[in-house]
């Protein structure tokens, strides 16, 4: 089995879909340890993905991915939007193929999950986005390297991310606005790791077509 544009174009779909729904999820979540905006932000961006990708031909998954980029770092403020866009743009740039095999859709995760730590200078355990994307990433990776299917590595890689937002309630906030609270942010979920965990769910489900 292997993916193709149409599969970053389900993704999408689903992610404008998913993030709408939690809106108001995301946004309580960034109220307690942040500003409160990041249900608005996000439902927004890819809310303008998924409208750009229906106005244009879309000719290859870099392009639907670096549309994606693009439009996620014109469309969205805070802190969200740049880093949401650079793991696109770093996703796009990963790909070089018509069709995807579990390779390139784990490195696909590897390139987004680096983008998102160079951009923000965040480690795992910051409780930032970055503890959703990189145990999906190196969980991923390594399913791969045991021979896993495509839809494996991509469920794989969305189990792995809702544990990781999971795991950021015990966390302390090292970036970001959360780190303002230092120790008070501890018990709380980092809204960023929740909305990435759906954006990596949307990704398995979009492969599961
Ligand atoms: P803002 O913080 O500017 O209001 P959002 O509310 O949209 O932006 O996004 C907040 C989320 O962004 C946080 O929950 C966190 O996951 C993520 N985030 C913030 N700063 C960083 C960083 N330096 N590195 C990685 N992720 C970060
Ligand atoms: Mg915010």
């Amino acid at each position: 089995m292997s993916l193709d544009k149409q599969w970053v174009l389900r993704w999408m779909d689903g992610c404008a879909r998913v993030l709408e729904q939690n809106r108001e999820m995301l946004g309580d979540l960034d109220d307690v340890i942040g500003d409160g905006d990041h249900g608005e932000n996000i439902s927004r961006g890819f809310s303008a993905v998924d409208q750009r990708l229906s106005g244009i031909v879309v000719e290859s998954p870099k392009q639907a991915l670096r549309v994606t980029a693009n439009t996620l770092l014109a469309a969205v403020g805070g802190a969200s939007g740049s880093l949401y866009g650079t793991a696109f743009l770093r996703a796009a740039r990963s790909v070089s193929t018509e069709s995807l095999d579990s390779q390139a859709v784990a490195m696909l995760l590897v390139k987004a999950a680096e983008g998102i730590a160079e951009r923000g200078g965040a480690q795992p355990g910051d409780k930032t986005m970055l503890d959703a994307w990189y145990p999906a990433a190196t969980n991923a990776a390594a399913a791969v390297a045991k021979g896993a299917t495509l839809e494996e590595v991509l469920r794989v890689a969305a189990d792995a991310a809702a544990k990781g937002a999971e795991d950021t309630v015990s966390m302390s906030a090292a970036k970001g606005r959360a780190s303002l609270l230092g120790e008070r942010s501890i018990g709380h979920k980092d809204p960023g790791a929740t909305s990435s965990a759906l954006i990596l769910a949307e990704a398995a489900k979009a492969a599961a077509h």
